[in-house]
Order: C-alpha cells, then sequence, then structure tokens
C-alpha cells in the first residue's frame, strides 16, 4: 500500500501572490495554521465576489454594457469563478497528497511523458497549452512516487499564471524535494502560447521547449539520450 507522504520541506518556490505562486489569501491562511491549511469554500467565494464586481468594471471600463446584454450580464461571475475554480486553481488549493511506495531497490529511471498542461501565461493572461514530460531515477533506499502524483503536480503547477522557464523549475523542484537522494530529475514541456498565436506577432503553430535536468540527466549522456528517447515516442 502506498502511503501519503508528508512532504519534507516546501514545493513552493515561487513569491506567495507572484505567477505561479500561491495567492496571498492562502499563503495567510497557511503562516497561521500551517502548510496543510486550505480555504474553505466560504473563503474561495468571497474572492469570487470580489474578483466579479471588478470584472464587471473592467467591462464597463472597455465600454461594454454588460448589464443589458443577456449574454454578457452574468459573464463577471463566470469569468471570476473559472479563474479560481479552474483556470488558477493551484494558487487556491494547496499541495496535493502526495502518495510514495518504497522503490524496493529499483533504481531505473521513472518516465512519465505526456502529461496534459492546460496554464495561463501571466504576461497576457492567454492560454498555454501542451504536454510535459517528467522523469526520475530514485536513489537505491528512496521511494517513488504513485504515478498519478505526478499529473497532480503539473496540474497543481500548471493552474496558475506562469511562464513556461519557471513552471518547468517548479515541476522540476517539487520532484527534487518529494524524491529524497535521487539520481536525477528531467521536466520537459513542449507548449503553444495563445499570446503569440493570437496576439502581436499572430504566429500559429510556433511551439516553445523548455527542459530542465540535473543528476545523471544532466551529466550522463546515455541517461539523457535515454530520456529523450522515451520523449520520442510521444
Ligand atoms: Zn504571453
Amino acid at each position: 500500500m502506498g502511503q501519503k507522504t508528508k512532504i519534507d520541506g516546501t514545493i513552493e518556490t515561487v513569491k506567495q501572490g507572484f505567477a505561479n505562486g500561491v495567492s496571498i489569501q492562502l499563503a495567510e491562511k497557511q503562516a497561521i495554521e500551517g502548510p496543510e491549511a486550505k480555504l474553505s469554500h466560504e473563503e474561495k467565494q468571497g474572492i469570487i465576489e470580489r474578483a466579479s464586481k471588478a470584472f464587471g468594471e473592467f467591462l464597463t471600463a472597455l465600454g461594454v454594457d454588460w448589464e443589458n446584454d443577456p449574454n454578457s450580464n452574468d459573464t463577471p461571475r463566470r469569468v471570476a469563478k473559472a479563474y479560481v475554480n479552474d483556470l488558477w486553481a493551484g494558487r487556491y488549493n494547496g499541495t496535493p497528497d502526495i502518495t510514495a511506495f518504497p522503490s524496493d531497490g529499483y533504481d531505473g529511471m521513472v518516465f512519465e511523458g505526456g502529461i496534459p498542461l492546460t496554464s495561463m501565461c501571466s504576461h497576457h493572461h492567454q492560454a498555454i497549452m501542451g504536454r510535459v514530460h517528467v522523469a526520475y531515477i530514485p536513489g537505491k533506499d528512496s521511494k517513488v512516487i504513485g504515478l498519478s502524483k505526478l499529473n497532480r503536480l503539473v496540474e497543481h503547477f500548471g493552474r496558475r499564471g506562469a511562464i513556461q522557464e519557471q513552471l518547468t523549475v517548479a515541476i522540476h523542484n517539487a520532484v527534487n524535494t518529494i524524491i529524497k537522494d535521487n539520481k536525477g530529475v528531467a521536466v520537459m514541456i513542449e507548449a503553444t502560447h495563445n499570446c503569440v498565436q493570437c496576439r502581436g506577432v499572430k504566429h500559429g503553430g510556433a511551439s516553445m521547449k523548455t527542459s530542465k535536468l540535473t543528476g545523471a540527466f544532466y551529466k550522463d549522456n546515455a541517461t539523457r539520450s535515454e530520456f529523450y528517447q522515451f520523449v520520442k515516442g510521444y
């Protein structure tokens, strides 16, 4: 049976309130109640109320008669709910429960590829869509993470404002913190950015690749090529 692992050290590396950091409301609650604290339904509702009012004002400033338009009169609430419950859920939800199992002497690569990524660029608030490939090599007596927990980590950091470079580092550092004594961690993200496709230069089809490799993935050519060989399959 896997056990819920209490993470030794924080997996949050970005200042609270910043892109790819937790919200100030969650950070304040955790400072008082400890790292396990989560925002209650009522606290999230309060954030939705305030954000909804502010978004109505934003539309008014843009010259939208939203209150009298049947397609728009509930839009401020819809947008605020989408940010808090989905698009930026990772700012308001605490760290996911991580299940870990003994590695039982396994010291090869653990790879999960093609993890779907939905995020939002913190510069333009446009969608980032792509895939994440994560790998690590456990130490002789260290643990392995329950496989779906890698997906949970991608959701946790992806569902915030982000820039892809920072997101790559955030996922890497989280795996590196959870798997003590690992022999290396690799994260690669390939994604398209709506801010490039829909505004500014407006170039469809361009995608961005970022990677962070440490330990054996960085130092050892054979391990690195094995990782990219696995990535190629996606
Ligand atoms: Zn952007």
